[in-house]
Order: structure tokens, then sequence, then C-alpha cells
């Protein structure tokens, strides 16, 4: 097969170059390494067979095909085994002629006439055709090309691709790891006595010595990203004691230690003239708003400008309000850019910004990728997000107002959604982690129910009695996924039914199709406790703080995914009134349905849902849920190989500290196209 063929293969299969292919890993392997003798032939197993045929002929009941009876040999009496084709070419027929020797690989069945195949791997070979003498591997294959055509783009690649040795032997005996080319030779070409189960299962040495590259390429990329980082500039900010102590004067409680605690890291990473790169974790309710607004003072006392962006309007708008009420006392300006404020107004406050005159703009992150630029952006805040990539801060940097190219604004970023472990040590490597790990006190337990959406009726009657004794409650409308039209429906036929249902009571709804000002003016009356109950879609999954709310009815809870279920419930229990989440399923409830709706019965911590949610779906799952579904590592699977992750993060500091032309030779093959592995 010509070069040509390979690269036009590899592009097909989603590879940059055929070189590539070397890592194209087989799904699994079959054993064309023996003959099993037609009369040892066992019921079920997939075995490679020869024979002669004796007979071939078109039958086309019960439907077409080539039935094929072969035997032995053409001895009287020696064992035979039958073989359909379903889709054949009239020169098979042909082909087929009695004495005619075949080779076969498939599963044996029983069959009519008795032991048979259906539609085998079929070869005419000439008497005593030498065998392969390693397993064959099937390769993941796409519908344009055969195992045959894909295996010899590997082949070509496996000699003409540089397979040397990118790590010290020394290194790889104490992890005892094979070589890199004695790998993929295990990999490609198994022995005939190799443990396919391990192979299939990616349990071999070979596969781990393949995962631990991978692992270990990321590793090293991502440190050469934060030693990047160390390198470009920022603001070094001192602690505001004056406008701290302001702030905390004026609330009615004291910071929660975590809080406490999470806000000094901040302060130890603001006080360095590089850039903060931080996440602030902690469950829904735990307070990082606050500890939001605590981090905004240094930069403010030091004249500079912040951003504060959330991924939704009505965010945005909480986010602001906030802002608005504690930093406005302390003399600052504080600037919320809705989508919808137009013409003039707009560009009066964009201006303002870009004067400098504005201390605090708060916008959706749509928001500040058009049109806004700083006199001075200092630090930027992203609530409810966990993934800030490259792109976005250099981006940002570029609305800075900076003249010194290798300046960036400090970053703190928000999230109710922890990381588990494994992910945060290997995606997150170049990111610092503070976690508040406790909910503000006072706080009373959230009694969460699972029940059948037949008990809807009773569920609303007792609605009414809880809305009318002052308490308010939010109704969250099915989850429709294929469609936003379908989910306006849904959304707008519940509040239609509950109004009628329900006339003693004000019923307010919002859903994602709503102009901002209509949703705002929704959550403004609901906050303001002029509604009784809400009815919602998901946009009132994240932030929405109203601490008189304390019922939540989630209708066809099944369809949610767990950390959804578990931001939407986060929006009662957040004052001092008992707090209940109803969740109601409907008939169709699967195994995986119920098992989410036990995990959000039984578990309040939002960390231990998460930990469940990955178990019951794994990272990649976990990850595209909220990110933009990239693929996170092609090999390792950081549910189970924590253990070579560890040992590829030890490694990783090593090399960059000692043998930094070690680490380059490792990159150079795992990411020969750069760190771009990090852009996302
Ligand atoms: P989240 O971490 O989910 O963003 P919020 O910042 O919205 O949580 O805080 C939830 C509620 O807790 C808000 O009403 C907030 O004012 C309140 N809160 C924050 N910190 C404390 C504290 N230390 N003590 C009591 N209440 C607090
Ligand atoms: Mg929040």
């Amino acid at each position: 097969m010509a070069t040509l063929d390979a690269d036009l293969i590899a592009r097909k299969l989603g590879y940059a170059a055929s070189g590539d292919l070397i890592l194209h890993l087989p799904l699994r392997y079959q054993d064309e390494t023996r003959l099993t003798p037609l009369r040892d032939v066992r019921m079920g197993v997939d075995v490679l067979v020869e024979g002669v045929v004796l007979h071939a002929e078109v039958q086309m009941q019960p439907r077409r095909q080539l039935l094929v009876e072969i035997a032995e040999s053409a001895a009287p009496g020696s064992a035979h085994l039958y073989f359909r084709l379903l889709h054949f070419y009239p020169s098979q027929i042909s082909q087929l002629q009695p004495g005619v020797r075949v080779r076969l690989f498939g599963e044996v069945k029983p069959g009519f006439f008795g032991a048979e195949m259906v539609h085998p791997q079929l070869r005419v070979v000439r008497d005593n055709t030498p065998l392969v003498a390693t397993l064959t591997p099937i390769y993941p294959a796409v519908a344009a090309f055969s195992q045959n055509a894909i295996r010899k783009a590997v082949e070509i690649a496996l000699r003409q691709a540089d397979l040397s040795e990118t790590l010290p032997q020394k290194l790889l005996d104490s992890l005892q790891l094979p070589g890199f080319a004695e790998a993929l030779n295990a990999l490609h070409h198994p022995q005939p006595d190799a443990d396919l189960n391990a192979l299939e299962t990616q349990a071999t040495p070979a596969w781990q010595r393949i995962k631990f590259d991978e692992l270990l390429a990321q590793q090293l990329s991502l440190r050469l990203a934060a030693q990047q980082r160390q390198k470009l500039h920022a603001v070094a900010l001192n602690h505001a004691q004056e406008l701290e102590q302001r702030l905390l004067a004026a609330l009615p409680f004291a910071l929660t230690r975590a809080q406490t605690r999470a806000l000094a890291e901040i302060h130890r990473d603001l006080a360095k003239p590089h850039p903060m790169n931080r996440l602030l974790q902690g469950d829904v309710g735990s307070g990082k708003t606050l500890v939001a607004a605590l981090t905004l003072l240094p930069a403010l006392a030091a004249g500079g400008q912040v951003a504060v962006m959330a991924p939704t309007e009505i965010l945005a708008e909480q986010l602001y309000l906030k802002m608005h009420e504690w930093l406005v006392p302390l003399g600052m300006q504080v600037a919320w850019i809705a989508a919808a404020t137009k013409g003039k107004t707009k560009k009066e406050a964009l201006a303002r910004i870009a004067s400098g005159e504005i201390n605090v703009a708060v916008g959706t992150h749509a928001l500040f990728q058009t049109g806004v630029s700083f006199a001075n952006l200092t630090l930027t805040v992203v609530d409810e997000q966990h993934r800030f990539g490259v792109g976005q801060r250099l981006a940002l940097r570029e609305k800075g107002g900076f003249t010194d190219a290798n300046h960036m604004p400090h970053l703190l970023m928000m999230s109710a959604t922890p990381i588990p472990r494994s992910l945060a040590m290997s995606y997150y490597a170049d990111l610092d982690v503070s976690v508040i790990d406790e909910l503000p006190p006072g706080r009373t337990p959230i009694n969460t129910k699972v029940m059948s959406l037949k008990r809807r009726d009773e569920v609303i009657g007792r609605l009414r009695d809880y809305c009318l004794s002052g308490a308010q409650a939010y109704w969250v409308c099915p989850l429709v996924e294929e469609s936003e039209k379908l989910q306006l429906r849904a959304a707008e036929e519940s509040h239609a039914e509950l109004v009628d249902l329900l006339p003693e009571l004000n019923i307010g709804l919002v859903h994602g199709r709503m102009k901002g000002e209509e949703k705002a003016a929704a959550m403004a009356a609901f906050k303001a406790g002029e509604l009784n109950l809400l009815v919602a879609t998901t946009v009132i999954e994240v932030g929405v703080d109203v601490p008189n709310a304390a019922l939540m009815v989630i209708e066809h809870a099944e369809r949610y995914g767990l950390a959804q279920l578990h931001q939407l419930r986060g929006r009662v229990g957040r004052g001092a009134r008992e707090s209940t989440c109803l969740l109601l399923y409907g008939d169709a409830l699967s195994d995986s349905g119920r098992q989410r709706l036990r995990v959000i019965k039984e578990n309040s911590d939002g960390f231990a849902i998460a930990r469940e949610d990955l178990k019951l779906r794994g990272p990649g799952e976990f990850m595209g849920a909220r990110q933009s579904g990239q693929q996170i590592l092609r090999f390792a699977n950081l549910e189970t190989d924590l253990d070579l992750l560890e040992a590829a993060r030890n490694t990783a500091e090593h090399l960059l500290a000692r043998q930094p032309e070690v680490a380059n030779r490792h990159l150079a093959r795992w990411l020969p196209r750069g760190l771009d592995y990090l852009r996302a």
C-alpha cells in the first residue's frame, strides 16, 4: 500500500498524519495462529478452521444465502461443518467449487444441520498455507476502510515512524514498565499465549506503558503552562484591611472558618506579582459570593478595575445585586451591563468602564466578549465555571488596557461542582484550588423525598397550604432536551395548569427563552415575596438565592443529571425555615434514573454526589456535562489509573527539575504540535 493511502486512512480515523497510527491501538484480537480441527470445534467459541468444500448452493429460504458444507478432508466420515454467507458475490459461487480449500474464522453455533458458522471471515487457501505467528489485531475502524486496509496502514506507520525510547531505562525499571517499541509491538502483535482478557481490559504492562506516557505528557505540559504563567506579570495587591473591616461590619453574620481560610489563600496569591489562577470550590450555598466580594477589595483599594462574569443573565444580575449591596457603601461604582441595555445607555456605561470610572463591571461572558474594554483590569472573577481556558484568558487580557504584553489580570473562578481528586490532580495541574467545605451555620438540612408523579395532585394540594402559610416554593418543569421550543412549551403548560389549579396563589414563570428584563422582573418579584410560587426551567439551576423559598418540586426528576439535581435542590435550604425537595418521577423510570434519585435522596454533600456521579458515568462524561465535551485522555482512565497518574505526576516534577531534555523528548512525541492540548 502506498504511503499516501496510509495518510488518507490516518486522516479518516481522525489523526493528523500516518505516523500517528502507531498509537491507533487495537480494540481486541483474534487468534488466527492455530487451526482448530473441525472435530474439536466447540459451540460459542471463535475459531480458525480449515476444510475442503463438499457442496455449495444458493438457498432462497428463509432468505437468500449461500450455504456451504466443508469437511476436514475428502476422506469419508471426516468431520464436517456448514457455513452460510448472507452477502456474497456471484464470483464466490463459482469460486467455492467442491475440493477448494477454505479457511474460516468465526463463531461456531448449533445450526439446522449441526455445527455451523454464519458469515465467517473467509479465505480460499492452498494446502499448507502458513499461519500467522501473532494474534490478529482488530482496530477501531471507520466505515470506508476494511480491517485489512487499516492493518496495513498501521504496519507502514510502525515501520516508518520513530519508535525510539523517550524515557531513561532506570525510570522504566523502577516503574516496571516495558520500553516504548516493545510495548507497541506487544499491543499490535501480541504473542499467541498473551492474556487476551488482560489485553482487552488494558491491564497488561504494555498498556500501562502507553497510559503512563500519555499521563506524563499531560503532566509535563500542564506544569510547563504553569511555569509560563509565572513569567507573566500582574499587579501585586495588598490586603485591604480597612475596606474589608467596613464590609464585614455591615454584615449580619461573621465569615465561616472555611471562608476565612479560602480568603487567606486568595490574599497570598494576590500579593504576588504574577497572575493568580485559583478555583474556589464550595458546595451550593457555602457563601462563595461573599468571598468573591472580599477578593475584589485589594484590587479596588489599589485603584484597579474588576470584571465579574457569570454564565447567565439571571446569575449575573444576582451577582450584581450582591456586589452593589456590599461595595457601593464603600464608595465603589458598580455597573451591570444587561444584554437588554441598548443604545445610549449602553454606550455611556461602556464609556465609563473604558475611562476607569466604573470600579466593578458585572455581566455575562457573552457580554464581555463584545465591546467591553477596561482602563486597568486588575482582577477577573468568573462564577460557576471551573475551566477558563487559555484562549479566554488571552482574550480578556486584550481588553485589560495594558501596555505590557506580559501582563495578565488575576483570575478567580468559582464553582459548586466539585472536581474529583483525580481530575483535579490531572487536568488542573496548573490551577490552585481553595475549598469551602462548610456551610454557614443555621442551615436546616433539606428533606428530600422521592415520589411518583401519580401523586402530583396531592402535591399540588399541599403546595397550596404551604404557600398560604407564607413560605415560597419553586416548581421545576420537566426537562426536554430535544428542543428549546418544546422546553418552553413544557414550562408554559406547567405554569398555566398551576395557575388554573391554584387561583389563590401568585404564580410566576421564568424560562430560558424569556427576555433578560422579563426574567429579571419575575425573579425580583419572587425575591420580594410578591410571588408565592415560581415555575421555572433550569435557568434557576445555579446561583439563585431566595432564602424564603423552602420548597422545591421537580417534575420528572429522573430526567435530570445528578449535578443538575444537586444544583437545583441547592436553591432551597438557604434560610432558617425547614426545607423540602420533592422529586417526582414518571412511569418510565430506568435503572440509572432510579439510582440517580437514590443518590440525591441519600446525599446532601456535593462532593459525595460528585463521587457517585463519577462512578455512574465515568470522568469523560462528568466533564462533558459542563464543559465543551472535549476528550480528556485517549488511553488512561482517571478512575482506574490513579496510581499511574501519581507516578506520572512525580516523574514530571523530577524530569522538569533534573532532566529537561528528557521532558522535551517525551513531549515531542506526545504533543508534537505543541501545547495546544491545553487550550479549550
Ligand atoms: P454559593 O456558594 O452557592 O454561591 P451564596 O454566595 O449565594 O452561595 O451564599 C448563600 C447564602 O449564604 C447567601 O444568602 C449569603 O448571603 C449567605 N452567607 C454567606 N456567607 C455566610 C456566612 N458566613 N454566614 C451566614 N450566611 C452566609
Ligand atoms: Mg453562587
